[in-house]
């Protein structure tokens, strides 16, 4: 990990995430001073099984991270995939926990972290931001919930299909830097099966693969194939966090508009609260 930090989150980052850009003002201000700004590398490791949580980090736009299981032959699947409608790292859970799954950068990007010890202490004045983490917490079991029935029951194409899906969602970029053997590991399946996938997206138009990334053209097209694991997931975080979930068409004019709503003087930000 790239520690390069800055104290004191500048606001278009914060509003860069999601989850931090639906808290009232209020709680925002109170985390504010304790977010600190860093760079998350491909591969970085956030946290390793076993080793007290310190820091919960928050991907801001484009940045990625996942929860992986590290199996008995070295094999690191992934349970779950955050971006800027999540975090990381002591938000679902009180005080200072061992963590049970290796969280590790996926996508480059920027990054928001605050110290366990700090964050506690936001929580502790504020029962609306305990109200919307454990809501948060609530959308993440769900996620985890769908990612092994989908593992049980879907195809490894209808699993590829959702995950780039998934991952343009959350960057909001058709461009996906990712090499098939990176896939491959976090759908636990052979690289063999993961090529063969995408020869026959590509051979569709529906995708060009080029030296570590995946070009995504017909989007629409390609969700006619992935199993309806991220719209089951998207309609719960609806339910729960109105606004929270990611899509691809939320432009960047979109959340500059976000943006400049935050910043106004109304400061309901939090209206579903
Ligand atoms: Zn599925």
């Amino acid at each position: 990990m790239d520690h390069s930090v800055t104290t004191g989150a500048s606001e278009p980052y914060a509003i860069r995430n999601n989850l931090l850009r639906s808290l009232k003002r209020d709680d925002l201000m109170l985390l504010e001073p304790f977010l600190q700004e860093m760079h998350g590398e491909t591969g970085a490791i956030l946290a390793e099984p076993g080793d007290p949580v310190q820091y919960a980090y928050f991907p801001c736009g484009p940045a990625l991270a996942s929860f992986v299981i590290v199996m008995d032959d070295g094999r690191a699947v992934e349970t779950a995939l955050i971006g800027r409608e999540g975090a990381v790292g002591g938000i679902v859970s009180q005080g200072r926990l061992p963590a049970y799954a290796r969280a590790i950068v996926q996508f480059p990007g920027p990054f928001l972290r605050i110290s366990i010890g700090d964050l506690e202490y936001a929580k502790a004045r504020s029962l609306t931001l305990r109200y919307l983490f454990a809501r948060y917490a609530d959308c993440l079991l769900a996620q985890v919930f769908q990612s092994v029935a989908c593992n049980a029951a879907h195809s490894i194409e209808q699993r590829t299909v959702k995950w780039l899906l998934a991952a343009i969602d959350r960057t909001g970029d058709h461009q996906v830097p990712l090499t098939q053997e990176q896939l491959a590991g976090m759908l636990g399946v052979g690289r063999s099966y993961v090529s063969r996938v995408m020869q026959s997206l590509r051979a569709s138009g529906l995708l060009e693969t080029r030296r570590g990334s995946v070009c995504i053209r017909d989007a629409e097209r390609l969700a006619s194939l992935s199993c309806g694991c991220n719209d089951a997931l998207k309609r719960h975080f609806d339910l729960v966090l109105a606004g929270v979930y990611p899509t691809c068409i939320e432009s960047t004019a979109q959340r500059l508009a976000m943006a400049n709503d935050v910043n106004g003087s109304n400061g309901a930000t939090g209206a579903h609260l």
